[in-house]
């Protein structure tokens, strides 16, 4: 596992849950106070997602699939809300928010090809240590030796009415169906083969059902302070 040793006294953050934890805007969030790099890497499920949908792969047809994601150059790269999405060269960042990838994100990123070439990827951006990385596997497979491992959680009532809140209004979906899909990928993601989402042993947890993102974003801080400290 390539995670070395950086000398900029940084530390790597990993942030994982389930979805609708808050964990991409608290990641960025922490990430912009302490001048560290943010990786989304569900971006980076999405975008293979998307990919294959636009070119009829389906989840289960592991060929097809493993020379999709290889010729996938995925980028994140700092835009005007939040992180910008790149898929050879093509900017997909509202594309993988779609109903569509969000229904079926969960399949593909059971595939085992897909996990291997993403994890691989998201480990060389954390090389250089400096990085909030979110996701479902971050602590336990992809950068298990990351200094702080957080994992977020909230009730899933709570996490389906803060994305019913975000919803726009001409958006016919109900709080129902929100929380029914969210406890639906859930499932999918703690269930699978390979890195389910499953908290790490020495991952602290904070469940932010009663908690507002500045008090999640603070307490992070504050942990991350304590482990530079410890690091130096
Ligand atoms: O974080 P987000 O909800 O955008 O992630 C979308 C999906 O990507 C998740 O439901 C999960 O299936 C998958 N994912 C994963 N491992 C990660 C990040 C996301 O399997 N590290």
């Amino acid at each position: 596992m390539a995670q070395q040793e950086g000398d900029s006294g940084n530390i790597n953050i990993a942030i994982d849950g389930p979805a609708g934890a808050g964990k991409s805007t608290v990641a960025r969030k922490v990430a912009d106070k302490l001048g560290y790099v943010y990786v989304d890497t569900g971006a980076m499920y999405r975008a293979v997602t998307l990919s294959a949908q636009r070119l009829a792969v389906a989840a289960d047809d592991h060929h097809a699939l493993s020379a999709l994601v290889k010729s996938l150059k995925i980028d994140l790269l700092p835009g005007e809300q939040g992180q910008s999405v790149y898929v050879n060269g093509e900017d997909v960042t509202s594309g993988i928010r779609s109903r569509e990838v969000t229904s079926q994100v969960s399949y593909f990123a059971a595939s085992g090809i897909v996990r291997e070439v993403l994890s691989k990827m998201q480990r060389k951006l954390a090389d250089r240590k400096g990085v909030v990385m979110d996701g479902r596997d971050i602590g336990t497979h992809v950068l298990p030796k990351a200094e702080l491992k957080i994992f977020l959680t909230a009730s899933a009532s709570e996490r389906a009415l803060r994305r019913f809140k975000e919803l726009p209004a001409n958006d016919s979906v109900s709080l129902e169906q929100l929380e029914q899909e969210i406890r639906e990928r859930d499932r999918l993601d703690e269930q699978r083969e390979i890195s389910p989402l499953i908290k790490a042993s020495d991952a602290k947890v904070l469940d932010s059902s009663h908690m507002t993102i500045d008090e999640v974003v603070e307490a992070i801080v504050k942990l991350s302070r304590t482990k530079l400290a410890e690091a130096k």
